[in-house]
């Protein structure tokens, strides 16, 4: 799986880190960035990217295929 963050949606509410904070992390700015996008289970990766109120996290699968936000 890959996992991307839309530095320009994201607001740093902080979920996607308080569900999977084996796989992200905030930076300097307050903005979320992967630190390890093999730190948590992928359910647990799609749940925090479900988490994101302003659907900042894109997730794809090992095609390339875009999984989330459908
Ligand atoms: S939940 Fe979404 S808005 Fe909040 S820090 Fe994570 S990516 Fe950014």
């Amino acid at each position: 799986m890959k996992i991307e963050v839309d530095r320009e949606l994201c607001t740093s509410v902080a979920t996607c880190v308080a569900v999977a904070p084996g796989t992200f992390e905030l930076d300097d700015e307050g903005i979320a960035i992967i630190k390890d996008s093999k730190g948590d289970v992928e359910d647990i990766i799609l749940k925090a990217a479900k988490s994101c109120p302003v659907d900042a996290i894109i997730l794809y699968d090992d095609a390339g295929k875009q999984t989330w936000p459908k």
